[in-house]
């Protein structure tokens, strides 16, 4: 019997630091497998195909949602990501745990789902820290930030719809705080117990006989 792994879903309102906290989680956990999305954005310099994002023509990405390969999509600010559901689908039938980054309207779309999945709201540490993280990008004209602003701002009260909330004050702070969030989910009893109990029954009973 085969224990499924865990869909660990890190979301939260745009500048919360998701990226960055992913990114900087990864090499201390090895044994996670973060799932890569696609999408329709222009790459950044730096980033790389299949590394940072599988990036698509708006046509391709259509094709995607029309064959039913996202596991969920959505648009953010003018551009479509997605999040592919063979990678994901395979990684948990075979007992692997799997993180997706992605943005609340996917994450809400995944918790339909898979409603056992770890659902993680990552939070800046205050609005106006929000607010210079923002600006802090460079890529922002005073209309973008506005919108980026008050969407962040209203996207806080979908946290109710999520299992834990991690403060990102610090990076190296909210990554162990999400670790210790696996850590625990990995070992709680209603995911383990349909594993263990009937091979531990199996051998008590064979002990008792003996
Ligand atoms: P960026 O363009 O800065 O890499 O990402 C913009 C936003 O899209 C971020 O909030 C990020 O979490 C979100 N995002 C990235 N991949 C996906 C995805 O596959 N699905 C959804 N719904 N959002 C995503």
């Amino acid at each position: 019997m085969i224990q499924t792994g865990l869909l660990i879903v890190l979301s939260g309102p745009s500048g919360a630091g998701k990226g960055t906290v992913c990114t900087a989680l990864r090499p201390t956990m090895p044994d996670l497998n973060v799932s890569i999305s696609a999408t329709t954005r222009a790459p950044r310099s730096g980033e790389a195909e299949g590394v940072n994002y599988f990036f698509k023509s708006r046509e391709q990405f259509q094709e995607m949602v029309e064959r039913d390969e996202l596991l969920e999509w959505a648009q953010v600010y003018g551009n479509f990501y997605g999040t592919p559901r063979k990678y994901v689908e395979d990684f948990l039938a075979a007992g692997k745990d799997v993180l997706l980054e992605i943005d609340i309207q996917g994450a809400l779309q995944v918790k339909r789902q898979f409603p056992n999945g770890v659902f993680i709201f990552l939070i800046p540490p205050s609005l106006e820290e929000l607010r210079s993280r923002i600006i802090g990008r460079g890529t922002e004209t005073e209309e973008s930030f506005r919108l980026r602003f008050g969407a962040a701002a209203g996207e806080l009260k979908y946290m109710d719809q999520y299992d834990y909330v991690v403060v990102n004050d610090r990076v190296d702070d909210a990554c162990r705080r999400i670790r210790s969030i696996i850590e625990a989910e990995r070992c709680s009893v209603p995911r383990n117990i349909d594993f263990y109990r009937h091979p531990f029954q199996n051998e008590l009973k064979s002990e008792t006989r003996n």
